[in-house]
């Protein structure tokens, strides 16, 4: 007998059919004697669907009431899968985030999970109930309910494997697994058997958004089995596990894009101390999160070009924040572009190997594609480059790595 916690999505929720697809399969798992803990998405669209009337509500300045609207959704498909699993001869009861409870921090709207209580479902297992949850939600320290942040179910689904302290956490999606790279863009692009924790976390916070970033870290903190697997067909999907269970470790294991990226230069501010604490600070206090960061060589000793990048949709609020303080920063000219794509090649093998960069850098300039920035960590080299130059990127890095199905 195994404890196993499995997530759907809101596309394998998507109607009371796919409901029924989904008892299912919580039904198989039970019949095989394991206990299970189910953790459900909205149904696709409800939640943008719901975001749209809280903006179109009134101007939002409490977000507690976004988090009710919000959380709504889930609401919805937990009780829905609760009936569907009752009718079908399941002892299944649905559970909301206030109730177990998850307890969260207080930052409506993007809340972390602190700690969940987990004794009663525990309990309930001994009796053979199946617990239902309302993913995405929690309690905040205040009383009222909070939400993760968008994906953030993902997240409520490790955090309770790691507090049920379960053998797996099956995460059900749209597609079969984590690929090498985007198949909608790279045909060649192939389904990964096991990717480490760390390359996971990468993929994910570089644009490749098929677990929430958070979810990730969770579960590399908890040594959380987590299978990424479709929901609509019984094939093994990808397993998210710590690096000594790889043994066949490539140098590139995967290859991500974002599109969510603009570029935002400052030509020529005076290169002294504090300039780019005077630049950045600001950007921070307004809560603009920024990315890649260069700083050009000063060619007269006296200015410096600074070039970096931010969400697409914070580009015109950073802008405006940037030139407010053109008489402190005392820059010559602003400019801004959206139309950039980051690409990132990304595998644990590059500790241990040279010569990754250098294979991108060849392999982008044999096609002709500029890189405007170029940033690097231990697992990851990314590039900045313009947005048509995107997809011829993607396929030729992806064949000059090794990477393409046979
Ligand atoms: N329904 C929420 C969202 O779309 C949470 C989730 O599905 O993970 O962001
Ligand atoms: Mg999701």
């Amino acid at each position: 007998m195994s404890r196993i916690v499995m997530k759907f999505g809101g596309t394998s929720v998507a109607d009371l059919d796919r409901i029924r697809h989904v008892a299912q399969r919580v039904k198989a798992e039970v019949d095989a004697g394991h206990e299970v803990a189910v953790v459900v998405s909205a149904m696709s669209g409800v939640t943008n669907q719901l975001i749209g009337y809280v903006d179109s509500a009134g101007k939002l300045a409490d977000l507690r009431e976004y988090d009710v609207v919000v959380s709504s959704g889930e609401q919805v498909t937990s009780g829905l899968l609760a009936i569907v699993l009752q009718s079908i001869g399941v002892n299944a009861r649905s559970w909301l985030g206030w109730q177990a409870p998850i307890r969260t921090d207080g930052s409506h709207g993007s809340a972390r999970i602190r700690e969940i209580e987990v004794e009663d479902l525990i309990r309930r297992f001994g009796e053979g109930q199946v617990a239902v949850f309302a993913g995405f939600q929690g309690i905040g320290p205040d009383g009222r309910i909070s939400t993760l942040g968008r994906g953030g179910s993902d997240t409520s689904a490790v955090a309770l494997a790691a507090a049920l302290k379960a053998d797996r956490c099956d995460i059900y999606t749209d597609v079969d697994g984590v690929y090498t790279t985007d198949p909608r863009i790279v045909t060649k692009a192939r389904k990964l058997d096991k990717i480490t924790y760390e390359e996971m976390l990468e993929m994910a916070s570089q644009g490749a958004k098929v677990l929430q970033t958070r979810s990730v870290e969770m579960a590399m903190k908890h040594s959380v089995r987590v299978q990424v697997r479709s929901s609509f067909n019984d094939a093994e999907g990808t397993l998210v596990v710590d690096e000594d269970e790889i043994v066949e470790d490539a140098l590139v294991s995967g290859i991500a894009y974002s599109r969510d990226e603009a570029k935002i230069t400052l030509i020529r501010v005076p290169d002294r101390p504090g300039i780019a604490a005077g630049i950045f600070g600001p950007l921070a206090d307004a809560s603009i999160n920024v990315d890649m960061i260069v700083q050009s060589y000063s060619a007269d000793g006296n200015s410096t070009d600074m070039t970096f990048t931010v969400t697409k949709t914070d580009m015109d609020r950073a802008v405006s924040v940037l030139e407010e303080l053109r008489g402190e920063l005392k820059y010559d000219a602003l400019t801004s572009d959206p139309n950039v794509v980051k690409v990132s090649v990304i595998g644990v093998g590059m500790r241990s190997h040279a010569g990754v960069a250098k294979k991108m850098f060849t392999t982008l300039a044999d096609k002709g594609i500029n890189l405007q920035v170029i940033s690097t960590s231990e697992i990851k080299v990314s590039v900045l480059l313009a947005e048509e130059y995107a997809e011829l990127a993607l396929r030729s890095l992806h064949t000059a790595y090794g990477l393409d199905a046979a």
